[in-house]
């Protein structure tokens, strides 16, 4: 009984240290808006104040009237994906596509030379064009490279690879041009038809590809139009993209400002925020003990990524399980362990995808949750438990999605684009299972989006829209402005 008590009374305290206040949605959102402001004056080093706020040289947005075959890639840590896109021009497009699991040796053998990483990859475009493009030798083929990891962008088609994340080690890659490298190897096997000419990354391609897709600004109705503004991304990772004015960029050197405006009369390009790094000084991100553990003892980065760390799918369900522990160590949950079931007790193995269920369970007795719990940890509940987990999952969604709109609401603020044409109807494009697939993400955003400083006012005039492809069409896309 006491226990039971103790249990709900500790539950009770979790939630509230999860819990966002309005007036903290505000000072996170001045905090960002200062954090990109810094970062869009000078270069961030990875420890100093401000976003990296990438300048990514795409100058245009889409309209969906772009035609034309464009070809994409995509390296990810899993997979590698070949496509062909060919743009109708009216908002559609069809897609071929050839994906190949990466073999293991590329990401565990440390010996891998990047020549051989390279060539294994062109291998895989020649099978594509083979298949799809036989006749293609004499044709020219554009193609767009979505790469994303950290690399120094000095043009729309050029960038030095920084490190590698997720899982890949070949040194000698480091320091070298990306898409040099799989041009080189492109040559090699006489497909210099297809020319690299666009490095694009996948929150950028996950923008373009929902403003070549939204057909709003075709309506004649001025008030009933609205305007891509921000791609983003929810999914194991998180981070977004939006078109800054050229002016304010002022780490661009001036010459180059000054010949893209006078010279070429461009007004914006496009912004990657990198915003999974905000706050990594912790000047206002809510911080649980929870929030340490995982950071300094679990993540393979402490210090870094530490927005992404409260937010993305990679770590939700890292978090619940760090408290579950937690709780079980304080001898308040599943008191009939003396060990935990190893699955409990093994990082990440509690999936995002499990909070989701656990989230909407309304099933008597929570039925649902206690099946999932026992299908994905190994780990029996009693009911009271899982009253408890459940609340507990619930907060965790909650911060994320609150804090999820705190980017949104800067940039919309930053821009003045609620104030502009069209009455200020925007749209925004998002990718990522975590916002498309994680119930009511949605609904707790807007939420948050109104008790941010846009207000209700600003949060109707918001249109959120799941952008697919970003790597497929959004790369083509890429490849079409160069
Ligand atoms: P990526 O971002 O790697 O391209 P996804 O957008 O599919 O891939 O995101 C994967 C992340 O989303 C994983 O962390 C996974 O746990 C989480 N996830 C997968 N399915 C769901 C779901 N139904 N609800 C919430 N999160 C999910």
């Amino acid at each position: 009984r006491i226990k039971q008590e103790e249990l709900q009374k500790k539950t009770e305290e979790i939630v509230k240290e999860l819990t966002i206040e309005s007036d903290e949605i505000c000072k996170l959102t001045s905090y960002f808006i200062e954090s990109m402001e810094s970062g869009l004056d000078h270069q961030t080093s990875t420890s100093s104040k401000g976003l990296p706020m990438i300048p990514t040289f795409v100058l245009d947005k889409p309209n969906g009237t772009e035609k034309g075959v464009l070809m994409a890639c995509d390296l990810g840590g899993t997979n590698f994906r070949v496509c062909s896109v060919t743009l109708n021009g009216d908002h559609t497009f069809e897609l071929k596509q050839l994906k190949t699991k990466i073999p293991l040796e590329y990401l565990e053998d440390d010996t891998v030379t990047s020549e051989e990483l390279f060539g294994f990859l062109a291998r895989r475009i020649k099978v594509f064009m083979n298949k799809y493009h036989p006749d293609g030798a004499k044709e020219i083929f554009k193609m767009g490279f979505t790469f994303s990891y950290p690399v120094d962008q000095t043009s729309l088609s050029a960038g030095t690879l920084i490190r590698w994340t997720k899982g890949f080690k070949i040194n000698d890659a480091v320091g070298k041009d990306v898409v040099q490298l799989l041009q080189d190897q492109l040559n090699k096997l006489e497909l210099a038809n297809v020319k690299i000419v666009a490095l694009c990354n996948d929150t950028v391609g996950t923008f373009l590809s929902h403003c070549y897709r939204s057909v709003n600004s075709d309506s004649l109705t001025v008030g009933e139009i609205s305007e891509p503004v921000i791609g983003c991304i929810f999914g194991t990772g998180t981070n977004g993209c939006y078109m800054e004015e050229i002016a304010n960029i002022k780490k661009l050197p001036a010459e180059l400002r000054d010949d893209l405006i006078n010279k070429q009369g461009k007004r914006y390009m496009c912004i990657n925020t990198e915003w999974g790094s905000f706050d990594n000084e912790l000047k206002v991100l809510p911080t649980t003990k929870y929030d340490i553990i995982l950071d300094q003892k679990i993540s393979p980065n402490p210090g870094f990524h530490l927005f992404e760390k409260r937010i993305s799918g990679m770590f939700l369900g890292e978090i619940l399980r760090i408290i579950l522990v937690d709780l079980h160590q304080q001898e308040l949950l599943f008191q009939q362990f003396k060990v935990l079931p190893h699955r409990l007790s093994t990082p990440f193995e509690l999936s995002t995808e499990v909070l989701s269920h656990i989230e909407i369970d309304d099933s008597t007795d929570l039925r649902e949750t206690e099946l999932n719990l026992l299908q994905s940890l190994r780990l029996p509940t009693n009911l009271q438990e899982r009253v408890c987990i459940q609340k507990i999952v619930r907060a965790i969604s909650r911060r994320s999605a609150y804090l999820a709109a705190v980017p949104l609401a800067a940039i919309l603020i930053k821009t003045k684009c609620l104030n502009r044409r069209y009455h200020g109807e925007v749209e925004i494009g998002c990718d990522g299972s975590v916002v498309e697939f994680y119930p009511g993400y949605r609904s707790m955003l807007r939420h948050a989006l109104s008790l941010s400083p846009i207000g209700p006012d600003g949060e109707r005039k918001v249109h959120i829209f799941i952008a697919k492809d970003g790597s497929g069409v959004g790369a083509a896309l890429c490849a079409l402005v160069a």
